[in-house]
């Protein structure tokens, strides 16, 4: 396979990036500290990675690497937690739940002598996207998860972002004082101001005039025209959400919610538009969105 450590390492770059800002959305309750890298290093196992952050003050760095330690002729991305303190990594691999335990414990005697450092015996399929841990001298320790997405994929892998940020996100969860996500970080992931979407929150559970709104559209969803009642029979019926207008950047807590500021939607169209922008025009992106996609 031919070799372009120009692109490959770019490549690494922007990886390390993505997840990188993906992380940052996901570190409140928790000790990660998550920079966007830029710069890629070299490293000793034919190819490059970066630093996207660490878990604390000297506590373990989180690392993206782009190389060929994993033993396959092409290069691997591999998403781990790096410290020179054993012990550090040692206690978190305690901690972590069953499925984060090191399937694999790699030592130097596992390595090939040449000029590049590569596992003698290739990391087996099963492997991948299950923590390894490394053990070297003078303590250095790395804990992390390869992923088998092939070199060949020159955009940014979704898939090793979701996977790379969840591995990263569980880990730091797991340690002494973190708390679990914050519910309201999940339901509005890119909207910074939290006091504002408990306030958006409120007011769409607020039981009354939820239900004349939902009266009102008749429980049809005015993203995707969906009705429970039509796909689930009478366990949908008089079901839908009351997602509320207005836009999250003005809202003010303590102004009264009108029915006039509610609308009907489904539970998918509904998690769909927290994940947008908090504008008033979400609701028409989205209908966009769904008329484009369905035809
Ligand atoms: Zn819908
Ligand atoms: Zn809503």
């Amino acid at each position: 396979m031919k070799s372009k450590p120009k692109q490959d390492r770019a490549w690494l770059l922007a990886t390390a990036k993505a997840v990188a800002e993906r992380l940052k959305k996901h570190c409140e309750g928790t000790r990660l500290r998550i920079r966007v890298p830029r710069r890629a290093a070299t490293a000793n196992t034919d190819g490059w990675y970066a630093i996207i952050g660490d878990l604390g003050k000297d506590q373990p760095r989180l690392e993206v690497w782009f190389d060929r330690f994993s033993g396959y002729p092409e290069r691997k991305l591999y998403a781990c937690f790096r410290t020179e303190v054993r012990p550090q990594i040692t206690s978190i691999t305690k901690r972590v739940s069953r499925k984060l335990w090191p399937a694999r414990v790699v030592t130097m005697g596992d390595t090939e002598e040449g000029k590049f450092l590569v596992l003698a015996d290739r990391l087996a399929r099963t492997q991948f996207n299950t923590p390894v841990l490394e053990k070297y001298e003078g303590g250095r320790t790395f804990y992390g998860i390869y992923d088998p997405t092939r070199e060949t994929a020159q955009r940014v892998s979704p898939h090793f972002c979701t996977r790379a940020v969840a591995f990263f996100e569980d880990v730091a969860r797991a340690m002494p004082n973190a708390k679990a996500e914050d519910e309201q970080r999940e339901i509005y992931p890119r909207f910074e101001n939290r006091k504002l979407v408990a306030s958006h929150l409120h007011r769409e559970r607020s039981k009354l005039l939820a239900a004349e709104c939902k009266i009102r559209d008749d429980y049809e969803c005015q993203v995707c025209l969906l009705r429970f009642e039509e796909t689930y029979g009478k366990l949908g019926s008089d079901f839908a959400e009351a997602h509320h207008l207005f836009p999250l950047g003005r809202l003010r807590e303590n102004v009264r919610t009108r029915l006039e500021d509610l609308t009907t939607v489904c539970a998918n169209c509904h998690r769909m538009l927290h994940r947008m922008e908090g504008r008033p025009d979400d609701i028409k992106k989205l209908k966009a969105i769904v008329r484009n996609h369905r035809r």
